[in-house]
């Protein structure tokens, strides 16, 4: 049998199971033990909390003939049917697959008669928010309507999306972020229970990583263990979440409080280099922060497991102030929102490793002097009869200059290009929307196609989601717009969306590696080697193999998809604009103003 990833062989199949949800979960129960349900249900929060899952459990309680205290039994043929997703009353809709009016007539229609098995027929719309406006018009029709047998369950990340109407005719339940320390206990009962050896501290890095979601939990998990061999260690996990290790950590940070701007810079680029991505260091950097004031505070709270108690660690511990910290932590965040609108966040983590790194105009400039704040410091005026400050005087202006010239760099940024996802330096010329500086690996595509077959392909398509889920999750991000467009026993051709991605694929060897990997796990004995091209070089190559070919047996279709998807009309420049905004950006960031 296939691989089947730990998301799924450990999703909850009681309302008891489903973990850090307790308030939700027992409302629930409470509901059906009462006999008091509601015609439509909104399940909200973040991916991977559990809404699905509640929301198959609640299926099954309702329609359970052995149902007991509001749990499902999991035993009767009614429980099997909906956990295997036969049961016809129970029906689950992707809405990011099917936003079509269509099917929620079609639904609207079928709601009408009675369920033929169970007491309720059930439909859990997931990422309802997906749905077109047309479709959420045949759905509220629905739902204004309630029938006495329907259950209406949707569930969705962004509840903003969705109409009010819609909102005000269902029974609401946020699901929280998960925390850390259940999401802890319950990797750790996973693995007992499958008998993997792990030392505990990885488990808190995974927990960290996974920013609340057990899903993304389970997914890292399920890397870390195909990256050890028997036992998963600090350091696996480390390398599956992309995590820094304690000490550079701690170097940089000792940097930064010790006021040395070029170590502290110095060690910044090590850090980016070794290919840590900017925005998970700038999180790694406010926890670390946050860990200094705890420690400092209650150090019980930071146990050894959780934190990193290094010796370094408990030395800065002892040497900062908590107002120096809690000022770090104010230029961090600051930080923070900047580069959530930019791809050019090595620039801000520069300005603000300086700014860390640069004695503060409340502490550094004492209250004898009186001068304004937000000055640096003076030039030689009075304030040189000061003990050891003359010294600094110099390296502090230099230091302005830098703070200065990055800051023109950064707002030279904000005015040029980085809005529309522009690479830095390109002073490009008005918007042709696809530049292409990106060579075609023309003779690798080649080689592929020409062992290249149809069920390969097609093999590979069937688990890629699989794949996908079971990476590190920048892995994931770095492959979320990207697809499989044909494949052999050897290897295969992924076509990315956006050249930029692309490019950074082609020279992540970790990534080629993972990837065959994951594959090798999913379908056995088959680990093909990856090429990357971009989905716009897609079908000129794939013509130009036809046409080198065409004297030649072997039929066109026999490595690719659809012909239609040669012939599809490619997106309009302003759709082209608009997805690039969003993946720069985060849909939830994007509001598109159509006029
Ligand atoms: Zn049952």
């Amino acid at each position: 049998m296939a691989y089947q990833a730990l998301y799924r062989v450990w999703r909850s199949q009681r309302f008891d199971d489903v973990v850090g949800q307790k308030a939700i979960t027992q409302t629930l129960k409470n509901a059906i033990t009462q006999k008091k349900t509601s015609h439509a249900y909104l399940f909200t929060g973040p991916r991977g909390t559990g809404k699905t899952s509640a929301a198959k459990i609640f299926a099954k309680a309702i329609n359970c003939p052995n149902s007991q205290e509001g749990e499902p039994c999991n035993e009767c043929e009614m429980c099997q049917s909906i956990t295997a997703g036969s049961q016809e009353d129970v029906i689950e809709i992707d809405a990011a697959s099917n936003n079509g009016v269509e099917e929620i007539r079609f639904i609207r229609d079928r709601a009408n008669y009675a369920p033929t098995k169970a007491a309720y027929k059930v439909y859990i719309i997931d990422e309802v928010h997906m749905l077109s406006t047309g479709a959420f018009n045949a759905l509220l029709k629905t739902l204004e309507e309630p029938k006495e047998h329907v259950i209406f369950i949707l569930a969705t990340t962004e509840p903003h999306k969705i109409p009010l109407t819609i909102i005000s005719r269902t029974q609401r339940f946020d699901f929280k972020r998960i925390n850390a320390q259940d999401i802890v206990d319950h990797l750790k009962h996973i693995l007992q229970e499958i008998d993997i050896a792990f030392e505990e501290q990885a488990l808190y890095i995974i927990a960290r990583a996974a920013e609340g979601g057990m899903r993304d939990a389970l997914s890292i998990l399920d890397q870390a263990i195909s990256y050890s061999d028997g036992t998963i260690t600090t350091e696996h996990a480390m390398q599956v979440t992309g995590s820094l290790t304690f000490e550079m950590m701690d170097q940089y940070v000792g940097a930064c409080v010790n006021q040395e701007v070029q170590r502290a810079l110095t060690d910044l680029e090590q850090i980016l280099s070794e290919g840590k991505e900017a925005r998970r260091f700038l999180e790694d950097l406010l926890l670390y922060c946050r860990d200094l004031l705890m420690y400092q505070q209650a150090p019980q709270l930071l146990s050894e497991k959780s934190g990193h108690l290094t010796e370094a660690f408990k030395a800065l511990a002892g040497q900062v102030s908590p107002e120096a910290i809690y000022q770090m932590i104010q230029i961090l965040s600051e930080t923070q929102n900047e580069v959530r609108f930019t791809n050019n966040a090595t620039i801000y983590l520069e300005v603000a490793t300086v700014k860390l790194a640069t004695p503060s105009t409340n502490q550094g400039v004492s209250q004898a002097s009186g001068q304004p704040a937000g000055q640096l410091m003076p030039e030689a005026s009075g304030q040189s009869a000061h003990s050891g400050q003359t010294a600094n005087a110099g390296e502090l202006h230099q230091l302005q200059a830098q703070v200065a010239a990055l800051q023109k760099e950064v707002q030279s940024l904000k005015q040029n290009g980085t809005a529309n996802g522009a690479e830095p330096a390109a002073a490009k010329p008005k918007a042709k929307p696809v530049k292409t500086t990106f060579r075609v690996p023309t003779e690798r595509v080649f080689q592929v196609l020409a062992e290249a077959t149809k069920q390969d392909l097609l093999n590979l398509k069937n688990v890629w989601d699989d794949v996908l889920m079971a990476m590190s999750v920048t892995q994931r991000a770095m492959l979320k717009s990207s697809e499989p467009v044909a494949a052999g026993p050897n290897s295969l051709v992924i076509a990315f969306e956006y050249e930029i991605v692309c490019q950074k694929a082609m020279g992540d060897e970790e990534l080629s590696l993972m990837l065959s990997n994951t594959i090798s796990r999913m379908i056995p004995n088959y680990a093909p080697t990856a090429v990357y091209i971009t989905r716009e070089s897609w079908p000129a190559i794939r013509q130009s193999y036809v046409q080198q070919n065409k004297h030649q047996e072997k039929p066109s279709e026999s490595f690719s998809e659809s012909e239609e998807e040669m012939t599809a009309p490619l997106p309009s420049e302003e759709e082209v604009a608009v997805e690039k905004a969003k993946e720069f950006f985060g849909e939830e960031l994007l509001t598109i103003i159509d006029d």
